[in-house]
């Protein structure tokens, strides 16, 4: 253990001179290539009244309003938002940004609702989602994140580049409709 090596393998040299990425001070649009999406958690649920975040437990009721969604508990009182973690490569590093609900339903092409109705029937649509995207070609404007505990930069809009884009849900109808079929 006392030899320790002088870290030679780490590009020091390279990544020290330029700007850390991590500190763009104002909007940054740049080509990137999506590595992985965090499938565990591509949605969360708030309250359609106050917009709070809710626990994601379709009989739980907004604590903060008081809304009282007794009248029909399945659909009304609360909706999905898109939140998406992914990685992204640019030429010179990959790192996590969080995408929300309008540049998520360019990738998805779909409301989160839609997408976490569908998922509810097709257990592994999310992963199947995450699968989708990676490797696809964008143009990302990311921006600083506004709130100061938000650890990732956030992509303010996207562009898929690729001209056989086709945005996830797409992909997983056409998945689940062979696997359906046979
Ligand atoms: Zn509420």
């Amino acid at each position: 253990m006392s030899n320790q090596p002088t870290n030679s393998d780490e590009p020091v040299n390279q990544q020290t001179r330029k700007r850390p990425l991590m500190e763009i001070d104002k909007p940054t649009t740049m080509t990137c290539t999506v590595v992985a999406v965090d499938h565990t958690s591509l949605c969360y649920r708030i309250c359609s009244v106050c917009e709070k975040t809710l626990p994601e437990n379709p009989t739980s009721s907004c604590k903060y309003c008081n809304f009282s969604n007794s009248f029909n508990p399945r659909t009304s009182g609360s909706k999905h938002l898109f939140r998406v973690l992914m990685s992204i490569a640019t030429d010179t590093k990959v790192f996590v940004v969080v995408m929300f609900d309008r540049a998520a339903r360019v990738l998805f092409g779909c409301s989160a609702d839609e997408f976490f109705d569908f998922a509810k029937i097709h257990p592994y649509a999310a992963m199947a989602a995450g699968r989708a995207l990676e490797g696809e070609m964008l143009t990302v404007t990311l921006t600083r994140p506004t709130n100061g505990n938000a650890q990732h930069l956030r992509v303010a809009s996207v562009v898929p580049l690729s001209s056989s884009f086709q945005p996830a849900i797409e992909t997983l109808r056409e998945l689940y409709r062979v696997k359906g079929v046979s």
